[in-house]
C-alpha cells in the first residue's frame, strides 16, 4: 500500500488508523452481519454510534449541557441559509464578517432570506487578513453576529473572537474546528462541514444553544427548522449514518492522540515549520496573509511567476506530495495541514520546498 501525503483543502485528509477501522468493520460491523452502510438509523448499533458521537464531542470541545448538537446534511452551505431563516426575525437584520468567500457567501444567502450587513469586510485587500474587533461596525439590534474562524481559501484564522455583549455569536468552523482550544459558551451556535477537519463529506455538525434554538422563527418548513432536528435528535429523516460513523472514528483518533490541547500543539508544530521555511526563504515563498492573520490550517503562498508554480506542483507529486493548488481566486500553492497531517507530512514538504529553491537560485 503506497499512501500520499493529502494535502487537499476538503474532503481531506483522514487518519490512518480511522480507516483501517472503517475498512475491518466495512462488511460485518462487530458481528451484526452487515454493514454500518446497510443499517437502519433507528438501530440500536446506530443509536451506539450516534450517542458515542455526541458525547465524544461533548468531551473533546467542552460542550455545555445547554447547546444541543445536531448531524445534519446539507453541508455549510446550507446552515447559510437555515441560519438566516431561523434566526433573523421579521423586518430584523444580522451583522456578518465579511474575510473570505465563504463568509461572504454566508451573507449572500442573509440577503436573500432577509438582512444581513457588513459588519467589517478586507475585501478590497483581496482577503489578506483578518479585521481587529475595533474595527468591526456592530449593530446593537442584530440578530446575531456571523464570523468564519478559519478562510480556508485565503489562508486566514481569527485568533481572537470579538466580544459580542447580549449579541449572539455564530462561527463558521468548518475547517478548524477541534484543531485548537476554544471556549464553546463564548459562542451561541458553531457549525462546519465534517469534510475539512472532522470525517468524510456528507454530514455537517452543528452545536447550538438552547436559549438561541428557543427563539427560533417558527414559520418554517420542517426541515429547514432547527426545532424539528432538536427535538427528533438529527433523526427527523434519515441522517448520513456512515459519515457520522467514520466522524466517530476520527473523534476517538483525537482522543488517543491526547484531546484537543494536543492536536493543538501538534498543529502549531506543523505551522511553524511550513512559515519558517516561507519566511526564511529571502522572498523565494512569498505567504499571501498578513503575518498576524496566518492561518494553522491552510498556508498560502506564491513564487515569482506562474511558470514557476506549475513547475512546483508538478515536482512536488514526484514526492507524492499532492492536492497543494491554491484556489483560483488567490492562485499559488495551498497547503491544507489539518488534524491528520502527520508532522512528518509537512517535513517532507518543506525538505522539497528547500530543494526546489536552492535548484532555482
Ligand atoms: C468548505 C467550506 C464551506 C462549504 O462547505 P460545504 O459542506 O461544501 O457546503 C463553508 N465554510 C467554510 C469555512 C468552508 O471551508
Amino acid at each position: 500500500m503506497s499512501r500520499s501525503f493529502n494535502f487537499n483543502p476538503g474532503p481531506s485528509t483522514l487518519p490512518l488508523s480511522a480507516l483501517q477501522i472503517a475498512q475491518q468493520e466495512l462488511l460485518d460491523y462487530r458481528g451484526t452481519g452487515m454493514s454500518i452502510l446497510e443499517t437502519s438509523h433507528r438501530s440500536k448499533e446506530f443509536k451506539t454510534i450516534h450517542d458515542d458521537t455526541k458525547s465524544l464531542l461533548r468531551e473533546l470541545l467542552g460542550i455545555p449541557e445547554d447547546y444541543a448538537i445536531l448531524f445534519l446534511g446539507g453541508g455549510a452551505s446550507l446552515q447559510f441559509a437555515m441560519i438566516a431563516m431561523n434566526f433573523i426575525p421579521k423586518k430584523k437584520s444580522a451583522d456578518y464578517v465579511v474575510t473570505g468567500a465563504w463568509a461572504k457567501k454566508a451573507l449572500q444567502e442573509a440577503n436573500i432570506i432577509a438582512k444581513g450587513n457588513v459588519a467589517a469586510s478586507t475585501e478590497s485587500e483581496n482577503f489578506g487578513r483578518i479585521p481587529e474587533s475595533s474595527e468591526l461596525n456592530l449593530d446593537p439590534q442584530a440578530a446575531y453576529l456571523h464570523l468564519t474562524s478559519n478562510n480556508t481559501i485565503f489562508g486566514t484564522q481569527w485568533h481572537h473572537f470579538p466580544k459580542t455583549g447580549s449579541t449572539p455569536l455564530i462561527a463558521d468552523m468548518s475547517s478548524d474546528i477541534l484543531s485548537r482550544e476554544i471556549n464553546v459558551a463564548d459562542f451561541d451556535m458553531i457549525y462546519a462541514g465534517a469534510q475539512k477537519n472532522l470525517g468524510p463529506a456528507g454530514v455537517t455538525i452543528i452545536i447550538l444553544k438552547q436559549n438561541l434554538a428557543d427563539k427560533a422563527n417558527s414559520d418554517l418548513p420542517t426541515m429547514l427548522s432547527f426545532k424539528t432536528h432538536i427535538e427528533k435528535d438529527s433523526l427527523f429523516n434519515t441522517p448520513p449514518v456512515y459519515a457520522i460513523y467514520v466522524t466517530k472514528l476520527v473523534l476517538d483518533w483525537i482522543l488517543q492522540q491526547g484531546g484537543v490541547k494536543a492536536i493543538e500543539k501538534q498543529n502549531n508544530e506543523k505551522a511553524e515549520l511550513l512559515y519558517s521555511c516561507i519566511d526564511q526563504s529571502d522572498g523565494f515563498y512569498r505567504g499571501t496573509a498578513s503575518k498576524d492573520s496566518r492561518s494553522k490550517m491552510n498556508a498560502t503562498f506564491r513564487l515569482a511567476n506562474e511558470d514557476m508554480e506549475k513547475e512546483f506542483l508538478a515536482k512536488a507529486l514526484d514526492h507524492e506530495l499532492k492536492g497543494l493548488k491554491g484556489h483560483r481566486s488567490v492562485g499559488g500553492i495551498r497547503v491544507s495541514m489539518y488534524n491528520a497531517m502527520p508532522v512528518q507530512g509537512i517535513e517532507t514538504l518543506v525538505n522539497f520546498m528547500k530543494t526546489f529553491q536552492t535548484n532555482h537560485q
